[in-house]
């Protein structure tokens, strides 16, 4: 399991810099690489849009 950007995202770069570790990547929208992403949820709590959810 893990997190998922959806279309939502507005690419406004906040989640980026509270992954612990490295599983999202720029783009429109951002992404998450799930076999890095430890579902901590940390991204889903700073998304202004709440584009980020449990997969
Ligand atoms: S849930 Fe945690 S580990 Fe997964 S992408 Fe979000 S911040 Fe990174
Ligand atoms: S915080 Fe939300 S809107 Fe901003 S880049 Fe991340 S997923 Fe997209």
């Amino acid at each position: 399991m893990a997190y998922v950007i959806s279309d939502d995202c507005t690419a406004c770069g906040t989640c980026i810099g509270e992954c612990p570790s490295e599983a999202i990547s720029e783009g429109n929208p951002y992404k998450i690489d799930p076999d890095a992403c430890i579902d901590c949820g940390a991204c889903a709590d700073v998304c202004p849009v709440e584009a980020i959810s449990p997969a």
